[in-house]
C-alpha cells in the first residue's frame, strides 16, 4: 500500500491502540497517525491493576505503554479524555465526542472491551466497584485495608487476583461464583481445584455455585451481597468481576459485520485484523477472530493478542508480509504463583499432569481423543509452558504416559 500523505485514525488508546501506534512507526508509516483515547492518561498496561498496582508494587510510570513524550517525538497526535462516537464509511470520516469530525484513510478500532454489569439491584450503591481501568484500581485500592471486607462477584481472573492482593493487604475476602468452580471458563478442572485450595489455605472465602440475588446497603452504602438461598455476604467493598463485554456499538452501528450471539459480543476480522470494510482494521479485545489452530472463531480478552493483531494490522498497512499466526496465551500472578497459559482445551478429553501439584510446580497438558496437545496450563512451571506453546504450534501429537514422564525432557518432548 501506497502511504503517502494518509491519515491513520486508531479509535481507542489501551494496550492495542497504544502499540499499534508505535508498531506503525517502527514499520515505516511517515504520514499522519491520530490515537483517541477516552481515559485522561496515555495508553498503559492493565495487567499490573489487579495485582502490583493494588499492592503497591507498582507506579504510574512503571504502568505506561510509552513515556508521554514519546507520542509527540513520533509525531502520533495523541488525543486524551475524547471518544470517537460514529463512523461515516461512505466520506471515511469520524465523529469525536467533542464535536470535530475526522477524516481518515485507514481507520483501526482498537476500542478494547468494558466489564459486564449485572443485572441486579444494588450495583449503583457506594462501594461496588468493578475493575477495567486505572482510576477503578485506585478506588480498589483505597478500600484494601486491614480489617476490611471485599466481596468478590466472579471467580475469573479478576476476582481470583483481586482476592489474592486483598490477603496481601490485609483485608477479608469472599469469592462468590455462580459455576461449580473457580476459572470455570478459563481453566480446566484440576486446575480450577488448585487455585481454589490455595485461595482457601490463605485465608480466602469461596462460594461456589453461588446465585446473587442483589446488592443491599445501608444510607446509600453497600453493607453485604445477598445470595438466592438467603444468606448475607456482609462487605464494605464488593467487586463485580463478571466477564467483560466488546466495545463494539459505532462498529455494529456502521454496519460491520460483529457476532450477533449472547457471547460479550465482538467485530469480526481476518488473520490480517480487517474488518469487512477494507479501510477499516479492529485489534485486542473489541474483535472476534480466526483461532487457525483450532478451526473457529472466538474472542481472546489478552494482551499478546492485543499485540499479535497490532503487528497484522500494522504490517499489512505498511506493505510489510504479514506474521505468521501466534499461540495464543495467557498468564495471572496470584500469591507466589504464576500460571502460563497457552492454547485453549477446545475438544480436548484427556489431561496429562506433568510435575508435583503439591509442590505448586506443574503442567496440565490437554489432550484431544487422537493426542493432539490443545493447551498447557503451567503453574510455576515456565520450561513446561515455552515447549508446550512450540507443541501446540506444531500440532505435535504425545501420549499421556511420555507427558507424565519426567525422565523425558521438556526439550525431548518439544523437539
Ligand atoms: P471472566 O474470566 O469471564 O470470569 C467471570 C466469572 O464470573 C465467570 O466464571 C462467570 O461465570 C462468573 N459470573 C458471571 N456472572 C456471575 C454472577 N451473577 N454471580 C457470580 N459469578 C458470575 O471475567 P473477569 O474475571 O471479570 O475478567 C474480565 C476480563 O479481564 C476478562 O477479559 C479477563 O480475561 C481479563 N483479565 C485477565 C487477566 C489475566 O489474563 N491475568 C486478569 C484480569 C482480568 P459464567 O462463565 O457462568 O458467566
Amino acid at each position: 500500500m501506497d502511504n503517502q500523505s494518509r491519515h491513520i485514525v486508531i479509535a481507542g488508546a489501551g494496550h492495542a491502540g497504544g502499540s499499534v501506534a508505535a508498531m506503525l512507526r517502527q514499520l515505516g508509516w511517515r504520514e499522519a497517525i491520530t490515537l483517541i483515547g477516552e481515559e485522561p492518561i496515555p495508553p498503559y498496561q492493565r495487567p499490573p491493576l489487579s495485582k502490583a498496582w493494588l499492592t503497591g508494587q507498582a507506579t504510574a510510570e512503571s504502568l505506561a505503554l510509552k513515556p508521554v513524550q514519546f507520542y509527540s517525538g513520533a509525531a502520533i497526535d495523541l488525543r486524551m479524555s475524547c471518544r470517537v462516537v460514529s463512523i461515516n464509511r461512505a466520506e471515511k470520516t469520524v465523529a469525536l465526542s467533542d464535536n470535530e469530525t475526522l477524516a481518515y484513510d485507514y481507520l483501526i478500532l482498537a476500542m478494547g472491551a468494558r466489564a459486564r454489569r449485572l443485572p441486579l439491584p444494588g450495583t449503583d450503591l457506594a462501594g461496588v466497584l468493578e475493575l477495567r481501568s486505572a482510576a477503578d484500581a485506585d478506588r480498589l485500592k483505597a478500600a484494601l485495608n486491614p480489617g476490611s471486607r471485599l466481596a468478590v462477584i466472579g471467580g475469573g481472573y479478576i476476582g481470583l487476583e483481586a482476592a489474592a492482593s486483598a490477603r496481601a493487604l490485609g483485608a477479608a475476602a469472599t469469592i462468590i461464583e455462580r459455576e461449580s468452580r473457580v476459572l470455570a471458563r478459563v481453566a480446566g478442572p484440576i486446575l480450577s481445584n488448585f487455585f481454589q485450595s490455595f485461595h482457601h489455605a490463605r485465608g480466602v472465602a469461596i462460594e461456589v455455585d453461588a446465585q446473587v440475588a442483589g446488592l443491599e446497603g445501608t444510607g446509600g452504602r453497600i453493607v453485604g451481597v445477598r445470595l438466592v438461598d438467603g444468606r448475607l455476604i456482609p462487605c464494605e467493598t464488593a467487586l463485580v468481576g463478571v466477564g467483560a463485554v466488546a466495545n463494539d456499538e459505532i462498529a455494529r452501528e456502521a454496519g460491520l459485520s460483529c457476532e450477533t450471539t449472547d457471547q460479550g459480543g465482538g467485530i469480526v476480522v481476518d488473520l490480517a485484523s480487517r474488518t469487512d470494510d477494507m479501510a477499516i482494521f479492529a485489534i485486542g479485545d473489541c474483535t472476534r477472530r480466526p483461532l487457525p489452530l483450532y478451526a473457529r472463531m472466538g474472542r481472546l480478552e489478552s494482551v499478546p493478542n492485543a499485540l499479535e493483531q497490532a503487528k497484522q494490522a500494522a504490517s499489512l498497512i505498511c506493505g510489510k508480509s504479514s506474521p505468521l499466526p501466534e499461540v495464543p496465551w495467557f498468564w495471572s500472578d496470584q500469591y507466589d504463583l504464576r500460571l502460563q497459559i497457552a492454547g485453549l482445551p477446545f475438544d480436548a478429553v484427556d489431561i496429562a499432569v506433568r510435575g508435583n501439584l503439591d509442590a505448586a510446580k506443574f503442567a496440565l497438558f490437554h489432550l484431544t481423543a487422537d493426542g493432539n496437545v490443545q493447551a498447557v496450563e503451567a503453574v510455576n512451571a515456565p520450561t513446561e509452558f515455552m515447549g508446550g506453546r512450540r507443541i501446540i504450534a506444531r500440532r505435535k501429537r504425545l501420549t499421556r504416559a511420555v507427558i507424565e514422564d519426567m525422565s523425558v525432557s521438556m526439550q525431548e518432548l518439544a523437539a
